[in-house]
C-alpha cells in the first residue's frame, strides 16, 4: 500500500530546485553543508536556506572527484568532491556557500578543495577530538560563536534571539518527527519500511524545513490510520540493524541486496540515519547552548573515545537493538574510512552473541556478488537460528 504523503514529498522534491532557483533570484541564500556538527538552526534562524550536501553511490562521479583528491579518502569524500567538480547536481548548483564542519578529517579536507579547484565560499567549523571534556566544549563554543559571525556577515543580518528560538522549536519538531517514524516503521503491522523513512530523511537536506515539518506530521497521522492489526502466525523474518559508516542518499546496493534476500532493515544508528536526530537537546536558546547541545549527543564514530564503558555511540547502539527488536547487525564500511573500520572489533566485542556480519565495500558494483553471498548466508543463519529457538 502506498502512503499519500510519500508521493507528496516526492513532488515537493521534485519542485525543489526550481523554487530554489526563484528563491535566489529573489535574493534568498542557499548554505551547503556536509559532516555531522553543523548547527542548521542557526543558519536557518538567519533567513538563509540550508542543504546538506552529499550523495553515493555512484562510482563513475568518485571518479571525477580523485582527480582532485587522493585515492586514499573514502568514496563518500571523492564523490561528494566529484559533484562540485561537474556542477550537474542541481543543489550544488545553487549553492552560495559551503560550510562543513571538521568531525571526520577526511570530510574537511574538501572545505580547502573545493574553496581552491571550484572557487566556492566556505565556511568551517572547528570540533574538538576530546568532545567529552570541559576543555573540549569550551573550544566549540568559541568555534560556533565564530561560525555564527562568519554566517551573520554573509547573510547581512544580525542573529535574532526570536528568530532562533523559533529555528530551535521547528528543528525540535523535525528531530522528534523523524524518531517517530522510526519506530513506526519496526513494528510488524508497519505501513511503511526502513527504506521509506530513509528517503524521508534524504528528502528533508533539500527541501524547505518548515514545510518538510508539516509534511512529517501529516505522514505519521497517515502511518497511524493505517497501522493495521499485527499479523498473526507470520513468518519467521530476519530483523537487520545497520551500523558502520554512512549510507547516503544513492547507495542502495547493500540495501537492496538484503531486501532482495529476504532480509528486513528494522534501525540503524548511521550518521546519515537515525544518529543524527537523536539526543539533541537544546536547553538555552543562544549560540553556546547549541553548542553544548551538539557535542553532548550520539557521538561520531570517528571521534576518538577511549573509555568503551562510558562511550555514548554504543550505549546507543546497545539501545537501539533492543528497541528495534534486532536480529543481527551488519556494520557496514566504506574503504578508506578508517574512523568506522577500526572500530568495527569493539563494536562487536561490546555486543557480545548478537550475529555481527562486517562488510566493507565502496561504490563501484564489482563487489555486489560477494556481498549478496556474504549476507545470504547471513539472512539464513538468523532465519535458522530464530526456527529453532521456536521450536525448544
Ligand atoms: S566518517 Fe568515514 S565514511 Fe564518513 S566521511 Fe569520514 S571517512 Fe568517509
Amino acid at each position: 500500500m502506498g502512503l499519500k504523503t510519500l508521493d507528496k514529498i516526492t513532488a515537493a522534491l521534485r519542485s525543489r530546485p526550481l523554487e530554489l532557483e526563484q528563491l535566489r533570484k529573489e535574493g534568498k541564500k542557499v548554505v551547503g553543508w556536509l559532516a555531522y556538527n553543523i548547527p542548521e538552526e542557526i543558519i536557518y534562524a538567519l533567513g538563509l536556506i540550508p542543504i546538506r550536501v552529499g550523495q553515493g553511490g555512484d562510482g563513475r562521479l568518485v571518479e571525477v572527484g580523485a582527480r582532485h583528491i587522493s585515492t586514499k579518502n573514502c568514496v563518500f569524500v571523492r564523490q561528494a568532491l566529484g559533484q562540485f567538480a561537474e556542477k550537474t547536481d542541481p543543489y550544488i548548483q545553487q549553492l552560495d556557500l559551503v560550510a562543513i564542519d571538521a568531525t571526520c578529517i577526511q570530510l574537511y579536507r574538501l572545505e580547502e578543495l573545493i574553496n581552491f579547484y571550484f572557487e566556492y565560499k566556505t565556511v568551517v567549523l572547528g570540533v574538538p577530538r576530546n568532545f567529552a571534556s570541559k576543555e573540549g566544549h569550551e573550544y566549540f563554543r568559541k568555534e560556533v560563536e565564530f561560525f555564527t559571525t562568519k554566517l551573520e556577515e554573509f547573510a547581512g543580518v544580525t542573529l535574532e534571539q526570536s528568530k532562533l528560538e523559533k529555528a530551535i522549536s521547528l528543528y525540535d519538531g523535525i528531530r522528534e518527527a523523524i524518531k517517530s517514524l522510526y519506530h513506526y516503521q519496526s513494528l510488524d503491522n508497519a505501513p511503511l519500511s526502513w527504506r521509506d523513512v530513509s528517503s524521508v530523511i534524504s528528502a528533508g537536506y533539500n527541501l524547505d524545513r518548515q514545510n518538510y515539518l508539516e509534511l512529517l506530521q501529516e505522514l505519521i497521522a497517515e502511518v497511524e490510520e493505517n497501522l493495521t492489526e499485527s499479523p498473526a502466525g507470520k513468518e519467521i523474518e530476519a530483523r537487520i540493524f545497520l551500523s558502520g559508516s554512512l549510507i547516503p542518499p544513492g547507495d542502495t546496493k547493500l540495501v537492496d541486496i538484503i531486501e532482495q534476500l529476504g532480509g528486513r532493515i528494522v534501525g540503524d544508528d548511521l550518521w546519515s540515519g537515525l544518529n543524527f536526530f537523536l539526543n539533541l537537546e537544546i536547553k538555552e536558546s543562544t549560540p553556546f547552548g547549541i553548542a553544548d547541545a551538539y557535542l553532548d549527543r550520539v557521538p561520531h564514530g570517528s571521534l576518538p573515545y577511549l573509555d568503551l564503558k562510558s562511550d555514548g555511540r554504543l550505549a546507543n547502539l546497545k539501545h537501539h537493538l533492543h528497541e528495534f527488536g534486532a536480529d543481527g547487525i551488519i556494520y557496514h564500511t566504506l574503504r578508506y574510512c578508517d574512523a568506522f573500520t577500526f572500530k568495527a572489533g569493539e563494536t562487536k566485542d561490546v555486543l557480545g552473541k548478537l550475529p555481527f556480519l562486517e562488510i566493507h565495500t565502496e561504490y563501484s558494483g564489482s563487489d555486489f556478488e560477494a556481498i549478496r553471498t556474504r549476507v545470504e548466508a547471513f539472512i539464513e543463519m538468523i532465519k535458522s537460528k530464530k526456527e529453532i529457538a521456536e521450536l525448544v
